[in-house]
């Protein structure tokens, strides 16, 4: 389940979520506090869309456009793209995977 809010980070945030989703998701912090997600390693007691920042929510978008159709964000290979990108992207990678 959390990987449907992952894989569709374009644009979107906690504001999206409507009022019963937001009492699911446990958005506010404090309305479902049963409320788990289990990503790989991670777990999250809140709405991913709450807390994703957004450098992690433009790396996301970053990794999506390469992994789906090859582009990167500067003209290049990725010897060209930053280091703080590439990093992220390979930590992407592996969560992906898991
Ligand atoms: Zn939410």
């Amino acid at each position: 389940m959390a990987a449907r809010f992952y894989a569709d980070p374009r644009g979107r945030s906690c504001a999206d979520c409507t009022p019963e989703l937001r009492a699911l998701r446990n958005c506010d912090g404090k309305s479902n506090p049963r409320f788990r997600e289990v990503w790989g390693d991670t777990i999250a007691d809140r709405c991913p869309l709450a807390v994703i920042t957004p450098l992690s929510r433009a790396l996301l978008r970053h990794y999506l456009r390469y992994r789906d159709h090859g582009l990167l964000p500067r003209v290049g290979g990725t010897g060209e793209q930053s280091a703080r990108l590439m990093e992220g992207m390979d930590l992407l990678r592996v969560m992906f995977k898991a």
